[in-house]
């Protein structure tokens, strides 16, 4: 089973998935190993990393030497195809300001606090073509965050319960890190990471001043592969019941090499180093033959028989425009958070006419982001440094886990949850925007002397980002628009946005820390720490870590879907993406939507062999 045309759909699959991102990979991907027929339909068109990532352009291959424009936010040379803050066609609706009016969303200049930003990408493989790859485990803590103190909601299943999809996802996409035993910062089975590799000269600066600091700096958790896969031995661990994926796995695992530490990730990965849905999920799932893909493909509504049963989705074929329909005993949602409220939210058959599985009201609620906020100092130490070998990942080798847990647990914090720090220097590839913040320091200097400057601060510049969870609250949430529609004629959504002053104080913690991480490298910043929380926080969804929107619960009164993702109201209806978290603990998202998505998509099975759905 291979891409095929809308024209070519068998007239009947066991289950659709909606998406190939991360969610709708993993998805796919324990279908297809089990032997399941799998239709995917993605929005986006089909894409191949292999031959079409610009690995080795320097940027005077780009337009305006790379730099990030309007429809290139990160630059030229990044992955994203057909989309980023815009979508061409796909617009959605905010509120401007503290006013009153909704608009559309034009670009990233309107952000105010009471905005949301909202990332897609619009091709196979999705949001993982470019993500940063920092993938972090969540821990106890952040499963159960009410029983902590007393706000948001608990998550109806606990760390064990996901350690072992953990395991998996790690194995399977080849993490690199290390075991650290630290509180709430989960360690691997044994033998499951890959080894990370070495700091750099500024990560070990700031390693020694966090020392003075009570602050951890330990190797980071990345979706690269620092070495090849075992391709003998974890096929085997990963699917001992299924030879055919044992396989297609050892194939494909072949086929990707160890990282060569010289090109930007952002870019996508030609030689299958990083995790990409498109080199890691989808081809194993593909050659099993059990897996069939429709590209350009934008889903609008999932179809429901007389006993209120989900029997198919609606879907534009974008090249035709012609509305198609097709049938499957299961639909697996797995569009990306909002995008799965918003196909819920217009489908609205007699017996759900408020949407479907939307009988709790809870459908686009609790949507949260990652708390962000930012600083960058210049380093003095670091300055006329002889050239050295910088060789690493394009991101971090190293990051600061959240140490305050026991502090906060006394009351002595007046913010209630944590945040990580994740950050960045060196003297990578230089683009066109490496060295206008430099003119500063050259002090307008020219010729000789402007050389010897650059070549002085080049590489002493250190950027941190706190990185912190959010308590999901009433006021942020997506609802559909009363009017307006896509150029698909599918009607968009419109988001309502506001941090608490939980996000905001952390915020301002974070100025405070991320510039004392500086003065104690003996640096100055570049812009004095900003100490009011509204100011300091970046604006919702901009750190791209969306989740919620189909909350998970253990009451169908008031969650979307129970503990394996499965919708209380539609049986043979689930959600896979970050729709059903209900927390957005610090960690980064992606890592805990794969395992959980694993975790569901066997639940799934498990009923389909019983016969229950
Ligand atoms: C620049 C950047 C950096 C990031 N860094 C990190 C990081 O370091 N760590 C981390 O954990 N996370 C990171 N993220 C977030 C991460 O990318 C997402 O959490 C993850 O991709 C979500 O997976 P998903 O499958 O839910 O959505 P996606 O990966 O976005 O996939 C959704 C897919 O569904 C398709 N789709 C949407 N609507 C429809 C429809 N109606 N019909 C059919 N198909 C549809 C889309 O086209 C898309 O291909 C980053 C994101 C960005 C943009
Ligand atoms: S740094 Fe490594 S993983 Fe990233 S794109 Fe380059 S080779 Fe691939």
């Amino acid at each position: 089973m291979p891409f095929i045309p809308g024209s070519k759909t068998k007239p009947d699959y066991d289950v659709i998935v909606v998406g190939s991102g991360a969610a709708g990979g993993q998805t796919a991907y324990v279908l297809a190993a089990a032997g399941v027929k799998v239709l995917m339909l993605e929005a986006g068109r089909r894409y191949d990393p292999v031959s079409e990532t610009p690995m080795f352009n320097t940027t005077h291959y780009a337009p305006l030497r790379g730099v990030a424009t309007s429809d290139k936010p990160f630059g030229f040379f990044d992955a994203t195809v057909g989309g980023g803050w815009r979508v061409p066609g796909e617009p959605y609706v905010v509120k401007r300001g503290a006013a009153t009016t909704w608009v559309e969303a034009q670009d990233t200049s309107f952000p105010t606090e009471q905005s949301f930003m909202w990332w897609r990408s619009r091709m196979l493989g999705g949001r993982t073509n470019h993500w940063g790859r920092f993938s972090f485990r969540m821990g106890e803590y952040d499963f159960k965050p009410r029983q902590r103190d007393g706000l948001g909601i608990d998550w109806p299943l606990d760390y064990r319960d996901l350690a072992p999809y953990y395991d998996k996802v790690e194995r399977l996409i080849g993490v690199f890190g290390s075991n650290e035993g630290l509180e709430n910062t989960p360690n691997s089975s044994p033998g499951v990471l890959l080894p990370p590799p070495k700091p750099r000269a500024y990560e070990l600066l700031a390693k020694k001043a966090c020392a003075q600091l009570g602050i951890p700096v330990i190797p980071s958790h990345v979706a690269i592969l620092s070495q090849r896969q075992d391709h003998q031995n974890i096929p085997k661990m990963l699917h001992p019941d299924s030879p055919a994926m044992q396989k297609a796995l050892t194939e494909n695992m072949k086929t990707r090499l160890a990282c060569m530490w010289a090109t930007s990730c952002t870019r996508g990965c030609s030689i299958k180093a990083n995790h990409q849905s498109t080199t890691v999920h989808l081809p194993p799932a593909l050659a099993t033959g059990n897996l069939d893909i429709i590209t350009d493909a934008m889903v609008r509504e999932v179809s429901v028989d007389e006993a209120g049963r989900a029997t198919g989705v609606y879907y534009v074929d974008k090249e035709s425009r012609q509305d198609r329909h097709v049938k499957a005993r299961v639909v697996v949602l797995a569009a990306s958070g909002c995008e799965s409220a918003r196909i819920l939210l217009n489908s609205k058959p007699a017996q759900f006419r408020d949407g479907l599985a939307n009988s709790s009201g809870k459908v686009g609620r609790y949507l949260m982001d990652t708390v962000g906020s930012s600083m960058s100092g210049q380093i003095p130490i670091l300055e006329n440094a002889p050239p050295y070998n910088e060789d690493g990942a394009s991101t971090m080798h190293m990051y600061m886990p959240w140490w305050k847990y026991q502090e906060q647990a006394a009351g002595k914090m007046d913010f209630p949850r944590g945040y990580h720090i994740e950050f960045s220097g060196g003297r990578a590839m230089p683009d066109g925007a490496t060295f206008s913040g430099m003119g500063d320091f050259a002090g307008g200097s020219y010729g000789k002397k402007f050389k010897e400057d650059m070549r002085r601060y080049y590489g002493t510049f250190v950027s941190f980002g706190g990185r912190g969870e959010m308590v999901p609250n009433d006021d942020c949430y997506c609802e559909i628009d009363p009017a307006k529609k896509d150029t698909w004629g599918i009607p968009v959504l419109r988001f309502h946005w506001k941090w608490s002053e939980h996000e905001e104080r952390q915020a301002a913690h974070m100025q405070k820390t991320l510039a004392e991480i500086i003065e104690s490298m003996g640096g100055r910043v570049l812009s004095p720490p900003q100490l009011d929380g509204k100011k300091a926080i970046y604006p919702g969804g901009s750190i791209i870590h969306e989740v919620g929107t189909t909350c998970m619960g253990t009451d169908p009164k008031n969650s979307v879907l129970n503990q394996f993702c499965q919708a209380w109201d539609v049986k043979n209806l689930f959600v896979t993406d970050g729709g059903p978290f209900v927390s957005n603990a610090d960690k980064n998202p992606t890592l805990t939507i794969m395992a959980n998505a694993w975790r569901a998509t066997d639940y799934l099975l498990e009923e389909m062999r019983k016969g229950n759905i």
